[in-house]
């Protein structure tokens, strides 16, 4: 955001055919691309031709504001009205800026009446930050060519470039074409374009300098504290909407692009601190969404709408913004999952039979717990309840007595259990086929198709045709192939193909050790 300092001639040809639907979209480049292809560029800068690299009307500007405040400072004594003055003349002329230049032209996130409107172009120019069509132009776009080098003052060109640099040093292309026909059909826009010297002389320097002037006699005070202090404030606070709001905060809505969100930065903007919300809703009349966060652009706005200056207030769709901020916070969670110590994957994991987990319990601590095996030897000690709990259990299935059977356990119980796993029990469950040496009539049901199992009517007792009785001994009890313990909940998408992967890469049947 922000601008140079002086009005540039409008050039109505070169925009005429709105950007990015020419017939070149087919050839596999993006706009972009094809832009940066197409465009002259000047050769980069050379320190051996510097007067001649040098845009000396912005630089002359950038340099004598800050001479003339620092003498000031040193020299004219500073009176407390003063003072107060320059302070809110720094809100209004920033208020131009933020509230008009920014959020109403660049971006029509809302309508002013025309009344608003001059209030705002004087307001703005106040500023001096270049013509409002100017300004508007390059900020387009910067929105719309973020961090290329179509972006007349991307961050990718480094802070200090971002910051002033583009605005010193003549620019190596043009900015990126964008659609400006709106700024052009506009009265207001067009007037400060065509009076633009005097309007910013007038309004910069002169008409601070006559507040404190006739109204307590501070004619020196009033040029050199309200007028030329505060423009260099008025200009760095915007210089930091391009430089400082694209380095310093956090990417809330997305982090493809330099953005940030950082209430410093919204201290030093008039409330523009909210890059990140801003880059990804523009049209959107706030920066900042919660009531909390600090931005006077917003509440001025809203004040003016309140008594009836404007109007048409755009808000982004509260369910979108909430999308947006999700998103970002589930990646975080992944990329802080990522720096966790997980369970043994599954199909890693030994699958036993019922039979051999009994066997091989008898000399390890093994407990089955949602069909997985664990080895309980390492914390047998250190349970909560005592061993003893663990003990009665080992060589059995002890899920329902995990679960609430004898005690509830914590996600941090289900979290440590998944480390100790050892092996997958097939079937997940003791088979009852084996155990009792029938099939109960309800138990087929388990296998699924029951057309498998012998009639119902005969006197024989109901049991699996042979390959069912072999099936089970190859299946992994659902409950294990879905079962993820709380802490690893986050990657849900990874453990999306878990049921495939145990069933297709399962590990060979086989002992634990
Ligand atoms: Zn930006
Ligand atoms: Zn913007």
């Amino acid at each position: 955001m922000s601008g140079a300092i002086r009005a540039r001639k409008v050039d109505y040809t070169a925009e005429k055919d709105i950007v990015g639907l020419d017939d070149g979209a087919d050839n596999g480049l993006s706009f972009v691309d094809r832009t940066l292809r197409s465009q002259k560029v000047l050769p980069p800068f050379q320190w051996s031709h510097v007067l001649s690299e040098i845009q000396w009307i912005s630089f002359t500007v950038l340099t004598i504001t800050p001479i003339l405040a620092l003498y000031g400072l040193w020299n004219v004594p500073l009176d407390m009205r003063t003072l107060a003055w320059s302070i809110a003349y720094y809100f209004i002329t920033g208020l131009g800026i933020t509230a008009g230049y920014h959020r109403l032209w660049s971006h029509r996130s809302y309508n002013a009446s025309r009344f608003l409107e001059y209030a705002l172009m004087c307001m703005g120019s106040g500023a001096v930050e270049g013509s409002i069509h100017w300004w508007s132009r390059g900020h387009r776009s910067h929105h719309r060519y973020t961090d290329t080098d179509l972006d007349p003052y991307g961050a990718h060109t480094g802070l200090l470039w971002a910051h002033v640099g583009w605005m010193i040093v003549k620019p190596r292309r043009k900015p990126g074409p964008v659609d400006t026909s709106d700024l052009r059909k506009n009265p207001v826009v067009m007037f400060q374009h065509r009076f633009y010297i005097p309007m910013i002389l007038f309004w910069g320097l002169i008409f601070p300098t006559l507040v404190a002037g006739l109204g307590w006699g501070d004619w020196k005070g009033g040029f050199f504290f309200a007028g030329v202090a505060r423009l260099v404030f008025v200009h760095h606070s915007t210089f930091c909407i391009n430089s400082l709001a694209h380095y310093l905060g956090d990417a809330t809505f997305d982090n493809k692009h330099s953005p940030r969100d950082n209430i410093i930065t919204a201290l030093c903007t008039v409330g523009e601190g909210y890059h990140n919300f801003h880059h990804e809703f523009p049209m959107d009349f706030r920066n900042a969404v919660k009531w909390y966060q600090y931005d006077p652009t917003k509440w001025f706005i809203w004040s003016m709408y309140k008594i009836g200056l404007a109007y048409n207030l755009k808000t982004f769709p509260e369910n979108e913004i909430n999308k947006g901020r999700l998103v970002m916070q589930l990646r975080a969670a992944h990329d802080e999952a990522k720096k966790l110590k997980l369970s043994t994957p599954v199909s890693e994991l030994p699958i036993l039979s019922w039979d051999d987990f009994v066997l091989e319990a008898k000399t390890k601590p093994l407990v089955v717990v949602h069909g997985f095996i664990h080895d309980m030897s390492t914390f047998m000690d250190q349970h909560p309840g005592g061993r003893n709990y663990i003990a009665a259990y080992i060589g059995k299935d002890a899920s329902v007595a995990f679960q609430g059977g004898v005690y509830e356990h914590s996600n941090a119980a289900h979290n440590l259990l998944s480390m100790m796993r050892v092996g997958v029990l097939s079937g997940g469950m003791e088979i009852a086929s084996r155990k009792q040496n029938h099939v109960p009539s309800a138990t087929p049901l388990l296998w699924g198709d029951s057309s498998n199992m012998t009639s119902s009517e005969s006197d024989e007792p109901l049991t699996p045709k042979q390959d069912w009785i072999e099936e089970p001994t190859k299946r992994v009890r659902s409950d294990a192939a879905t079962y993820i313990p709380p802490g690893e909940a986050y990657g849900v998408i990874e453990h999306r193909s878990l049921n495939e992967n145990v069933k297709m890469k399962g590990t060979a049947f086989g002992k634990i050790m």
